[in-house]
């Protein structure tokens, strides 16, 4: 504590103005009271612990220790989200699809800035973001990737600098349950932090539902992809004619301009200022991500040039689209967990003849329902011949003969690359959520 008091009132001389007139005296030491010792001494304990339990997970070989640790020093102490994230920038990313990436996209951007922390394992409620944070207490900035309905219970412990909302729709209905609960939980997060500053899509008006009140938004657009949970007013259910166009409920609702726009090749800024792009990551959901990404970077101060640089080097995220090895032979691993992602892999591997394999699990993390693989517009394959396997390989090979593609059925994505001639390039892997963790820890075994 510090105060400031004038000294030497009087008329003003030449001396006096060579002289500083200003002089800082040093307010007197206060005392941390007993209650924040207490605290202090805990968080400390809690970190500590927690540390101790992740290292131990680790050398047993049980996983990257982020949960386990996170979940112990949290026990310890239930304020530890909020004191990790005291005076630091944090940037909270959520939305139905493209969180691992784009956060990975935050966190390479802020790191042109200072160092900065991730939960780049995927670990995305509270114990994850705990485990984030404490794994380097001096980084100023963070990127954490947040589930959908946990937004709340972050901007409940603390006011995060910046929250991203990517997109909503339907995922695993039997766990996450409908799009409308998710759009009112986050719009509820937003009121809890009403200085927190949100880089939202303007083109779902889901998102636009749980942001249009808000103080402080950026909009981006790069154009509705998936509208299958978007035809309808999220706030009255009158029918939304044309999600892509300008339009305007009845209730009030209205898709608001469009802060960045993204285009084929460019973002589009504020100002009218075109960013050229070309990214690592393939595909237009990338474009829109990295729009996202550099959005919430130039909010925190980041140089515009160097967080795009930064961008465009991210390869893959926790796996997503990396060129592994699988049975001695390289492939790519694409991640689809909801209709809305398979239509944009989908979009990507139909741009060519490479050998396909698709992968479907039905577990607890990706819900045990698969009623949704007839939401999935399989017949952009139609004419190809495609491998499939999984839990539910099967319910896939009956989808694919409605629409038209052969398939053959493969007991492992190992069996089926061994059918695959050697030739025809790289064979690319689209997996939903448990199929895709387990090829990708086998390429890294
Ligand atoms: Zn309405």
């Amino acid at each position: 504590m510090t105060e400031t008091r004038r000294h030497g009132a009087g008329d003003e001389t030449t001396d006096e103005l060579q002289t500083p007139r200003w002089t800082v005296v040093p307010g007197p030491a206060r005392t941390p009271s007993r209650g924040a010792r207490r605290q202090g001494f805990r968080t400390t304990v809690a970190v500590d612990a927690g540390r101790f339990a992740a290292t131990m997970s680790r050398r047993l070989g049980m996983g990257s220790g982020a949960m386990i640790g996170g979940r112990i020093a949290l026990s310890l102490q239930p304020r530890l989200l909020a004191n990790l994230a005291a005076g630091r920038q944090v940037v909270m990313v959520t939305g139905t699809n493209g969180k691992t990436t784009t956060t990975q996209m935050v966190v390479e951007a802020l790191r042109s800035r200072g160092e900065a922390v991730s939960n780049a394992t995927g670990a995305n409620m509270l114990d994850g973001h705990v485990a984030a944070l404490m794994a380097r207490r001096d980084a100023p900035y963070a990127a954490l990737e947040v589930d959908e309905l946990h937004l709340a219970q972050v901007t409940r412990e603390f006011e995060p600098a910046v929250a991203i909302l990517l997109n909503l729709s339907r995922d695993q209905l039997d766990r996450v349950g409908e799009i409308r609960t998710v759009e009112r939980s986050i719009r509820n997060a937003l009121q809890q932090a009403p200085e927190m500053h949100v880089v939202a899509n303007r083109d779902d008006p889901n998102i636009v539902s749980a942001a249009a009140e808000h103080p402080g938004v950026t909009w981006i657009s790069g154009g509705a992809r998936w509208v299958h949970d978007a035809l309808n007013c999220p706030r009255c259910g009158a029918f939304i004619e044309d999600t892509n166009g300008p339009w305007q409920c009845a209730c009030g609702l209205a898709r608001p301009e469009a802060d960045w726009t993204v285009t084929g090749d460019a973002l589009v800024g504020p100002d009218g200022t075109r960013y050229d792009i070309e990214l690592s990551l393939p595909g237009h959901v990338n474009r829109i991500n990295a729009a996202f990404a550099l959005a919430a970077a130039l909010h925190l101060g980041c140089h515009q040039e160097k967080a795009l640089d930064r961008i465009s080097r991210v390869d893959q995220a926790n796996g997503r689209y990396g060129a592994v090895t699988l049975a001695g032979r390289p492939v790519r691993l694409l991640l689809a967990k909801n209709p809305a992602s398979w239509l944009e892999m989908l979009e990507l591997v139909s741009s060519h003849d490479r050998p396909l394999v698709l992968v479907v699990n039905s577990r607890e993390a990706d819900g045990f329902d698969v009623s949704w693989l007839w939401d999935v517009d399989f017949e952009v394959l139609a004419g190809r011949s495609v491998l499939v396997t999984g839990d539910r390989g099967l319910d896939l090979a009956v989808r694919l003969r409605y629409a038209g593609v052969r398939c053959d059925l493969a007991d492992s994505v190992e069996e089926a690359l061994d059918t695959l001639s050697g030739d025809s390039g790289t064979p690319e892997i689209i997996a939903n959520y448990t199929a895709f963790r387990d090829l990708f820890a086998r390429s890294r075994a």
